[in-house]
């Protein structure tokens, strides 16, 4: 079985690291290499079939362009990106298949499902989100907590609040909650340990250079229904 050749961008971050590891671990991956900040992905490219970005939202734009242009699928984890700096991805990739996803876990891509559903059965009820995550991450809320908004606002046409926490070493809780007068709903995931993204990223890896060019998300890789 030929191996997929990935390279890690981001991979002396907390994130970087255990997708080094998992790698490593997978028998149908090969590491074709790693990039942090002062590499240059043009360096190592040649031998990939897919590149994997866990960096920061602003180095992005530039390596979406080099996967583009050497025609390699890519993996997106990193949040937190503007307005312009995903427009400029969304641009750059058009001619690769690309699996943008702000949360590679099972679970939370199974919570994004689960809440349009349970937001169409509920209209009325009111609706909150809540997030608590370790002191270190750089974004908030988180790319998660703005996609449940987005699910949540698209199926009942009005703002529906986040509230963030950041606390300790939390890898990552959200709450979405549906009150009525006399009830009141909680969906809730826990994210236990940081290798269910690593694993779920290096899983879309391997399912995006099997597909045709376009942009791709976690629920496309599981096939779960949208
Ligand atoms: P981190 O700060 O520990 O690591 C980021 C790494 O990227 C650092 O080593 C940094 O030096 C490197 N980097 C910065 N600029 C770079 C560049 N131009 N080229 C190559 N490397 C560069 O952060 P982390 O906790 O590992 O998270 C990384 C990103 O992944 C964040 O945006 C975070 O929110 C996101 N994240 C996503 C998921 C998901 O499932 N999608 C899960 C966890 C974290």
């Amino acid at each position: 079985m030929k191996k997929t050749q990935v390279v890690i961008c981001g991979a002396e971050g907390r994130m970087g690291k255990l997708l080094v590891a998992c790698a490593k671990k997978d028998p149908a991956l090969a590491l074709a290499g790693t990039v942090d900040s002062g590499d240059d992905l043009n360096d190592i490219i040649a031998s990939a079939d897919v590149v994997i970005d866990f960096t920061t939202h602003t180095a992005s734009p530039a390596l979406a362009k080099i996967a583009a242009a050497h025609k390699k699928a890519l993996v997106i984890g990193t949040t937190g990106h503007s307005e312009s700096e995903r427009a400029l991805i969304l641009e750059a990739t058009r001619g690769i298949p690309v699996v943008f996803s702000a949360n590679f876990s099972t679970g939370v891509n199974i919570l994004f499902y689960v809440t349009r559903l349970v937001g169409e059965l509920l209209k009325d009820a009111d609706v909150d989100i809540s997030e608590t995550h370790h002191t270190k991450k750089k974004d908030s809320p988180s790319g998660t907590a703005k996609r449940l908004q987005e699910i949540l606002e698209a199926v009942r046409g009005r703002d529906v609040p986040v509230h963030s926490l950041r606390i300790g070493e939390v890898v990552g809780d959200h709450t979405v909650a549906f009150t009525t007068p006399d009830e009141r709903l909680e969906l809730t995931h826990r994210a236990i340990d940081r290798a269910t993204f690593a694993r779920g990223a290096l899983r879309a890896a391997k399912w995006a250079v099997t597909q045709e060019s376009g942009l791709y998300d976690m629920q496309d890789v599981l096939g779960l229904g949208k």
